[in-house]
């Protein structure tokens, strides 16, 4: 998760079991009042094995997308719009149930979004990732119509924003909302922690570092100096932040609860 970061300084921000696996969250968010009601990623979804369970040390009864939304007070079926920030497996499984014929979309009206270069690298399933391209979480919206492709940066609804992102993935994408004066940006896996602030702490899975730690700068540079609220993907506590530069230290301040 720290890439070259030694254990001795990631272990200051993070804890870890015996294994030195971190918590992990499959953090969605919706974003409603615009009309439309969009939700950003679906998470890790529940068809694991009884090896993958044990291994990542996932719950025996994982959440349901569906159950989630539900407790969150949001119906599945009122749900417009998807978005995919990329396909990895931990963002994108909770994107089709199975059904009777078959995998069918567990969000019974939305059109999903994500970048077409992001489905081109699922599909080729190379040695590097193909571990995180599950085909069951794409292919069955690609054959009912229902996954719309895009190409670079895009805006689903107005004050909606879908950034490239690149590093993580080459196509990853960041969401921008824009809302009575304020910013908010859910980072996905351009920052999975909190801890992720220093530009140059990049996870070992990123393809491309190097273009990590540019996006990274980039956009954390735009978010102290605009006051974005921003999240993570995996952070199990930090769910909304702010981003500023204190004495050439990039800091993260949490929202208060
Ligand atoms: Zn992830």
């Amino acid at each position: 998760m720290f890439g070259v970061v030694p254990k001795t300084l990631w272990s200051k921000h993070q804890s870890s079991d015996e294994l030195n696996r971190v918590e992990a969250a499959f953090n969605c968010f919706v974003i409603d009042g615009g009309g439309e009601r969009i939700l950003v990623e679906t998470g890790g979804g529940v068809r694991h094995d009884a090896r993958a369970k044990q291994r990542m040390r996932l719950p025996d009864a994982p959440v349901v997308l569906g159950d989630a939304l539900r407790a969150a007070g949001f119906e599945p079926e009122s749900i417009d719009i998807v978005i995919n920030t990329h396909l990895h497996w931990d963002h994108a499984s909770g994107n089709t149930v199975d059904a009777d014929g078959g995998a069918a979309p567990a969000l019974s009206r939305a059109t999903y979004y994500v970048q077409r270069g992001e489905l081109e690298h699922a599909r080729e399933q190379l040695p590097r990732d193909a571990v995180s391209y599950l085909p069951v979480n794409y292919e069955p919206l690609i054959d009912a119509g229902r996954m719309r492709l895009i190409d670079g940066d895009f805006s689903p609804v107005a004050g909606v924003d879908l950034r490239v992102a690149p590093g993580h993935t080459r196509d990853i994408m960041v969401a921008l909302v824009r809302d009575g004066g304020e910013t908010w940006c859910q980072l996905s896996d351009v920052a999975p922690y909190a801890a992720h602030v220093t530009p140059t702490w990049v996870p070992a899975f990123d393809l491309y570092p190097l273009e990590s730690i540019q996006t990274k700068s980039g956009l954390f540079a735009r978010a102290a100096a605009e006051q974005w609220w921003c999240s993570f993907a995996h952070d199990p506590v930090v769910s909304f932040a702010k981003i500023g530069i204190e004495e050439g230290k990039w800091r993260v301040h949490p929202k208060q609860a």
